[in-house]
């Protein structure tokens, strides 16, 4: 029996990496009938059957799964802005920050094309960052067109998937630390354009020794799964602050001597991360009275 991790699923077959050594396997009857399908992301044991196959006997417990992309155990999001075309927001910062912390993984934020911007426009965006440092979040400011690399040294041991909105510069990220001959994709993607359906078909990929889901993940900002008392959690520095509110169940909305209102007003809490809680808690209270 060997452990190995799911790098890629397709048609049936899952291949899973071991050491270094790729193998290619089905899985056995018994995830069916429990109702579990093997991820890519998802540690397992295998049986060899020979120098290329095997199949899966066990899958061991996910610490977290996304649905788009469909990736398991994901160690890191990386939630990726640019400064400029499309325009710097931090609404839109903080909405990736919230559904990364509520499927529990640790998200860091990129800004891209820094070389858009004069030098007054980047001292803002910096000062954006140092905000968010100050949260305990790790900032990247880049530009993909001057450091090709700038991807490789965000990763972190373990599996890292992008996200973010459309143009800003997610897949120049991933393509700069692609390796460019890969004979094996080559042949995959020439078997699926013979094929009518696009599955959609997401590959980790290696990046020095760490995994890169090669296809970005939820740009659509999905909060359903959220309730008001999750959201106050995905807040790391509201929930650090909040056993100094007078009311444990606070959700710092309209309660009287509350921790999070007053760090607001004396500044230590970003004015703009309070407002878009109370705009995303609108919308969890408004989705609610609809039904
Ligand atoms: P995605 O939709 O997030 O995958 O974004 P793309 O990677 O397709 O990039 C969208 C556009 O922005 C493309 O025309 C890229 O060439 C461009 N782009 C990406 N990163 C940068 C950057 O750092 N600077 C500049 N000037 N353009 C960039
Ligand atoms: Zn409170």
């Amino acid at each position: 029996m060997r452990e190995g991790i799911i790098y890629k699923a397709l048609s049936g077959f899952y291949y899973v990496d071991s050491r270094g050594e790729s193998f290619q396997c089905r899985a056995r009857g018994v995830f069916r009938k429990k109702g579990l399908t093997p991820l890519v992301g998802d540690q397992v044991l295998f049986q060899i059957e020979n120098e290329t196959d095997g199949y899966i006997t066990e899958l061991k417990p996910r610490s977290n799964e996304l649905k788009r992309p469909p990736v398991a155990n994901i160690n890191q999001v990386l939630v990726v802005m640019s400064a400029k075309e499309p325009e710097f927001s931090k609404n839109l910062i903080d909405k990736f920050l919230v559904i990364v912390e509520s499927f529990d993984i640790a998200p860091c934020l990129i800004v891209t094309k820094k070389d858009l911007l004069n030098d007054e426009q980047i001292a803002v965006i910096e000062k954006h960052l140092a905000d968010y440092e100050a949260i305990g979040y790790r900032t990247y400011f880049v530009s993909n067109l001057e450091d090709q690399s700038a991807l490789s040294k965000i990763l972190v041991d373990g599996i890292n998937v992008l996200s973010g909105q459309s143009g800003v510069g997610k897949s120049s990220l991933i393509n700069a630390v692609k390796p460019n001959s890969n004979l094996e994709t080559g042949v995959i993607s020439s078997a699926l354009n013979r094929g009518k359906h696009t599955t959609r078909h997401v590959e980790l990929i290696q990046v020095d020794g760490k995994y890169l889901a090669d296809t970005p993940g939820f740009s659509a900002l999905d909060i359903a799964h959220i309730d008001k008392y999750v959201l106050k959690n995905c807040f790391p520095e509201f929930a650090a602050r909040e056993e100094q509110c007078k009311y444990r169940e606070c959700l710092h909305v309209n309660e009287p001597a509350c921790a999070i209102k007053d760090a607001v007003q004396s500044g230590d809490i970003m004015q703009s991360r309070y407002d878009n809680y109370l705009q995303l808690m609108n919308e969890i209270e408004t989705r609610k009275a609809r039904y």
